[in-house]
């Protein structure tokens, strides 16, 4: 039996960086993965033709450069070969009768970009932006809190309470959902077609509760982080996390499904793979799982709460999409140029995508697509051979 500090149930990004984290800070860091290879949903494979570097599943994470994890692993990570490339035009939109705009990093480009489309839409960017920007210093904290810490709890307090015992003004505009901020506030169809299937990238439809909040929230993040992609794909954010942990002593084993997690006296204190091997953990075992793998099966043989095992049941996965890999002979000819930088989408409105979710909802193939375009090799040529590129298509919802 091998003996670690600390034991991480799977290998995706985000138990990378707590690994890497943590092994920098002089733990015995294990990290066991069950596929043959590290980095769950951040895998580069060359699926098409040889030279063409695909990320299999997600590419770029804007969310992740605006991190606090991002911030304090920076130094270390380019320091073993990760390099983002960057865009300050992130997103953008083609309809299919041509009309076509961008988002830009830059508030005052993308307002007139706004007024452009309709006179007002600009100055309506502007003040929701400007709003938001009253609460992201409290919004912002969350994603890296437990939420039901009392620092959480204290944010959340200020952040849906006036302080006189009534609700907040933000508490309101928390309930609106998405398909209402983008009626309220945008006259152009193509602005909210922009947008609007941004929401759907958080597995969110336009019609949810609270969806209002992701428009500010997204917007916020596409400007803010922009639409990076790692030089030479994806996975070289996995490759330099997982040389963060090796260089300071800890192991990565791949091929190696956590069946069990032990627990003794209510402690997690080590971990059974699926062929019987145990390792103990001393401080620690962080399983980077789904809640339902976690509760319903690692913890099955624990005395887990009933409310856990229930919520645990009710688990819900996401809507599904459709992904489509081409290697190209040349790079695409936009109808806009500026279009060649970020991550645009093609669809028809804002209520053909809402459409599109509703029918993925119903157990029925979209009748018009919603697709997400993504061209790394636009910025990044070193993923593909001379003067040709890699496509990704998303049909949404994702
Ligand atoms: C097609 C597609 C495209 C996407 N594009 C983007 C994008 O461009 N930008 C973006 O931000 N997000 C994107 N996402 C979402 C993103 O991939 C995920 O949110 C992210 O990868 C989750 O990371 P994670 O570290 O939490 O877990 P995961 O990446 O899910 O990793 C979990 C790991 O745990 C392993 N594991 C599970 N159970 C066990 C076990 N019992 N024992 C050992 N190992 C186990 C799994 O094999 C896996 O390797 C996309 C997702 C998909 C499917």
């Amino acid at each position: 039996m091998e003996a670690y500090d600390i034991i991480t149930v799977g290998s995706g990004h985000n138990a990378l960086v707590a690994a890497a984290l943590l092994a920098r800070a002089g733990n015995r860091v294990l990290v066991l993965e069950k596929n043959d290879k590290s980095g769950g949903f951040v895998r580069t494979e060359e699926v098409t033709l040889p030279g063409f570097k695909h990320d299999l599943y997600a590419t770029r994470y804007p969310l992740f450069l605006i991190s606090k994890a991002y911030g304090e692993l920076e130094a270390d990570l380019r320091a073993r070969g990760l390099e983002y490339l960057n865009t300050d035009l992130p997103t953008g939109v083609v309809l299919p009768d041509g009309r076509s705009a961008i988002l830009s990093s830059d508030l005052e480009t993308s307002a007139a970009e706004f007024d452009r489309l309709s006179p007002g839409d600009g100055q309506a960017l502007a003040d929701l932006m400007g709003e938001f920007g009253k609460y992201a210093h409290k919004v912002f904290p969350l994603f890296s809190l437990d939420l039901a810490s009392k620092e959480a709890q204290v944010l959340i307090g200020e952040l849906m309470g006036s302080g006189k015992g009534d609700f907040a003004p933000f508490a309101a505009e928390f309930m609106q959902t998405a398909r209402d901020v983008l009626n309220d506030r945008f006259r152009s169809p193509v602005a909210k077609a922009l947008i609007a299937p941004w929401v759907p990238h958080l597995g969110r439809t336009l019609d949810s509760v609270s969806s209002g909040f992701d428009v500010s929230l997204l917007l916020s993040a596409l400007m803010a982080g922009g639409m990076p992609v790692p030089r030479s794909g994806a996975d070289m954010l996995v490759k330099a996390l997982a040389r963060i942990v090796t260089d300071h002593g800890g192991a990565i084993r791949c091929d190696a499904p956590v069946d069990r997690i032990l627990v003794e006296r209510g402690r997690a204190v080590g971990v059974r793979v699926k062929d019987g091997d145990t390792y103990t953990a001393g401080r620690a075992v962080i399983a980077s799982v789904n809640a339902d793998q976690l509760y319903l099966k690692l913890l099955a043989d624990a005395d887990v709460p009933r409310p856990l095992v229930q919520q645990a049941k009710r688990y819900p996965y996401g809507l599904g999409c459709v992904q489509i890999q081409l290697a190209l002979s040349k790079l695409p000819d936009w109808p806009d140029d500026r279009l060649r930088a970020g991550e645009p989408h093609l669809l028809r409105s804002m209520e053909a995508c809402a459409l599109a979710i509703a029918q993925a909802k119903n157990g029925d193939l979209p009748s018009e697509p919603t697709l997400s375009v993504d061209v790394p090799t636009q910025h990044d040529p070193s993923r593909a051979p001379r003067g040709m590129g890699c496509v990704r298509f998303l049909e949404l919802p994702a």
